[in-house]
């Protein structure tokens, strides 16, 4: 059956909730970012971007190229509230739907249309998110996932746009190629290199030739580039807390070796985080002891997923739980209060560099696996098991009692 895939996406979602906060900043170019002298710009108004602003260039350079911008620093809480208020909205009225980002979700309205039209209701469904909500969004409505994002790109700012079935093709074509999904920086060189700038050309393209230029991911993008495209729609299903502990097979005094575990346990749970786009703002530390008495600590935080700020806090409740004249039996962490929200909502706080050092260690655990990079400290922890993304959609998997 063909399928009918709604992409809806809040317009500069943060710029939209400072707006929606203070109405003052109508109007007004707006930068929002982290302050410091080696911050980063988190999200910019449509006003700065005639100036050459973009997310992700540091402060520094997006002051200097529109000086008169307002600059704000970012507040994750907010705008996850904000973003909740949204989801709940859309929950009400669509039967199936995957929250993609903080400020993203696609609906699967196939089998509606005998009812009522998917164009019509998708454009009601925009309209009440936008009195409701009170915040801009567009929407793109087609066959698929990627046809649908691309849709709501060209739509933007605060507009919709429907691509009917059979035209996919046609939409995709006249459009640069750095619109693709899963186009970098880096591909997009690649592929400009070449001297390919429109879809249009990929589409006329063999899939072997792009398969020979960037390997597996080349037969991915040269599919986007004809509008095909079967990923489902994953359910959304909120995750408020991500958690892991290991039993002993011997109870334990060491300090040092429990110590390393926590911060490898932290580490991991971190990575998860990153890789769900979520983040904590409660972090607890668990210890049950040899006569199997067992206590826990919690502590309230500012968002983040960032490890070196969750290990300190870990360590910390650590030391405040731990009476060192009993035998551990259990140790565990786990961090709850989740939200969505990406590596740009860490850009209120990160600099560049601290950013820039979180992708690459990533990149290097998708590839290699979660261990292959680990804080030498927690280096005596070798066990921590591998899970797969959390955050997926799926109902959460009971992690299992590792034995050590
Ligand atoms: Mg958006």
């Amino acid at each position: 059956m063909q399928k009918t895939i709604l992409h809806l996406d809040l317009d500069t979602f943060f710029v939209s909730v400072e707006r929606k906060l203070d109405s003052r900043l109508k109007q007004k170019p707006i930068l929002v970012g982290g302050l410091s002298d080696r911050g980063v710009v988190a999200a910019c108004s449509y006003e700065t971007r005639g100036y050459g602003v973009h997310s992700g260039m540091p402060m520094r350079m997006a002051r200097e190229l529109c000086p008169e911008a307002v600059v704000i620093r970012g507040n994750a809480g907010t705008y996850s509230k904000h973003s909740d208020e949204v989801t709940e909205i859309i929950k009400e009225q669509v039967p199936l739907f995957e929250k993609s980002s903080i400020d993203e979700f696609y609906a699967d309205l196939t089998g509606m249309d005998r009812f009522f039209g998917c164009y019509r209701y998708a454009t009601e469904l925009r309209q009440r998110i936008i009195q409701e909500a009170g915040l801009p969004i567009s929407f793109g409505l087609s066959v698929n996932k990627v046809v649908s994002k691309m849709a709501t790109g060209e739509a933007k700012p605060n507009n919709q746009l429907k691509i009917d079935f059979g035209y996919e093709k046609a939409f995709l074509a006249p459009l640069s190629i750095k619109k693709i999904p899963m186009v970098g920086d880096k591909t997009y060189q690649t592929l400009r290199n070449l001297g390919l700038r429109q879809i249009r050309t990929v589409q006329e393209m063999p899939v072997e030739v792009m398969q020979q230029v960037l390997g597996a991911n080349g037969r991915v993008i040269w599919k986007r580039a004809q509008g095909i495209d079967n990923s489902p729609v994953v359910p959304f299903c909120e995750r408020k807390s991500i958690s892991t502990e290991r039993t002993f097979d011997r109870d334990t005094i060491d300090v040092h070796r429990l110590r390393g575990i926590l911060i490898a346990m932290t580490e991991n749970l971190a990575f998860q985080l990153r890789r769900g786009s979520k983040l904590t703002a409660c972090v607890t530390v668990k210890i049950r002891y040899s006569d199997f008495n067992t206590y826990s600590k919690q502590l309230r935080i500012p968002y983040t997923s960032a490890d070196h700020k969750l290990i300190p806090k870990i360590l910390d409740l650590f030391e405040k739980l731990y009476d060192r004249r009993l035998l551990v039996r259990l140790i565990g962490v786990r961090f709850s209060h989740l939200v969505s929200g990406d590596y740009q909502i860490n850009l209120f706080e990160d600099t560049e560099e601290v950013l820039n050092l979180y992708n690459a260690m990533d990149r290097i655990r998708e590839r290699f696996g979660d261990k292959s990079v680990i804080r030498a400290s927690g280096l005596g922890a070798r066990t921590i098991g591998r899970m797969h993304n959390p955050f997926d959609g799926r109902p959460p998997i009971v992690l299992a009692h590792r034995k050590q």
